[in-house]
């Protein structure tokens, strides 16, 4: 498997208040993160909240530039946003005046897809692939949330861009409709074989989807371990997969990783809040 990404040693630090809210002074977000992400491959990121999670992603998004270290895809340092990577994020950021067909369709307009008809096509067609042929036509307000993250990911899939990053996309949903989205993406991800980075704080989101599970420890955020999940999910069928003794091994090590993290009870810094809020 060749490596599509790179992250070699980065560093990632913000200007922040200091407690006397005069001084600016330095927070390290990432501190030496090393990571290299395979051509094809579902990789899962998981770890605790304010660990630096988004900001990996928005590292290789192009959204931020490091302060050290290299970020590469392909080879290339990363210098900004681009075609070939598209992000969904964990709210739904569809265009409430366009139907699921019209929001699809902008994306792929901004995209440079210059005919009006490739653009329904693309848009139908991926529409489809995310169960939703049938709501083509509705408004944002007139879909449940499950709907609305399936257009985000119809959407971010239409322009099809070699590397799909998510950031706690299936957050802000019920565990049914978590669920099934997860083997649907796992779906269209054996189908259209992108390159697929997913953010997650919940360790069996992480376990059911990636064929390896970076574990990040935070303060400053680093890679713990990854881990190569070896399970196979194709023959578990219709078994529950996450009641075998096998996910439950992986999920139990997981556990341990990020327990270990919180030996010494967790200090919140006040500019941490802050900046959170
Ligand atoms: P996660 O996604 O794992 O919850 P983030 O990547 O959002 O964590 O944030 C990591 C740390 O960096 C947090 O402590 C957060 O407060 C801080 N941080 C993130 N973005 C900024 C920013 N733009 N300015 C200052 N601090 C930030
Ligand atoms: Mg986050």
């Amino acid at each position: 498997m060749s490596s599509r990404i790179e992250l070699d040693h980065v560093r990632q630090t913000f200007w922040v208040r200091g407690d006397d809210d005069k001084q600016l002074r330095e927070f390290v977000a990432l501190d030496d993160l090393s990571l290299a992400i395979g051509e094809g491959e579902f990789l899962t990121v998981v770890g605790p909240s304010g660990c630096g999670k988004s900001t990996v992603l928005d590292l290789i998004a192009g959204l931020a530039h490091p302060s050290g270290g290299r970020l590469t895809v392909d080879g290339v340092a990363v210098t900004g946003p681009g075609r070939d990577r598209s992000v969904v994020f964990q709210q739904y950021t569809l265009l409430p005046w366009r139907t699921a067909q019209g929001n699809v369709e902008f994306a792929l307009e901004a995209a440079g897809v210059k005919g009006r008809g490739e653009r329904r096509e693309q848009a139908r067609h991926y529409l489809a692939l995310v169960g939703l042929a049938e709501f083509a036509n509705r408004y944002p307000h007139e879909l449940s949330g499950g709907m609305k993250q399936r257009v985000a990911i119809a959407r971010s899939l239409s322009y099809e861009p070699q590397v799909l990053l998510m950031d706690e996309p299936f957050g802000a949903l019920d565990a049914q409709t978590r669920e099934r989205l997860q083997e649907e993406l796992l779906g269209i991800w054996r189908r259209t074989g992108t390159t697929v980075v997913f953010i997650t704080h919940d360790i069996d989101e992480a376990v059911f989807l990636g064929q390896r599970v970076a574990v990040m420890s935070a303060r400053p955020g680093r890679i713990k371990e990854v881990i190569d999940v070896d399970l196979d999910r194709e023959a578990a069928g219709e078994t529950d997969l996450r009641a075998t003794p096998a996910f439950a091994a992986y999920r139990h090590h997981i556990w341990t990783l990020l327990r270990e993290q919180h030996g010494a009870p967790v200090q919140r810094s006040l500019e941490e809040v802050r900046t959170v809020a």
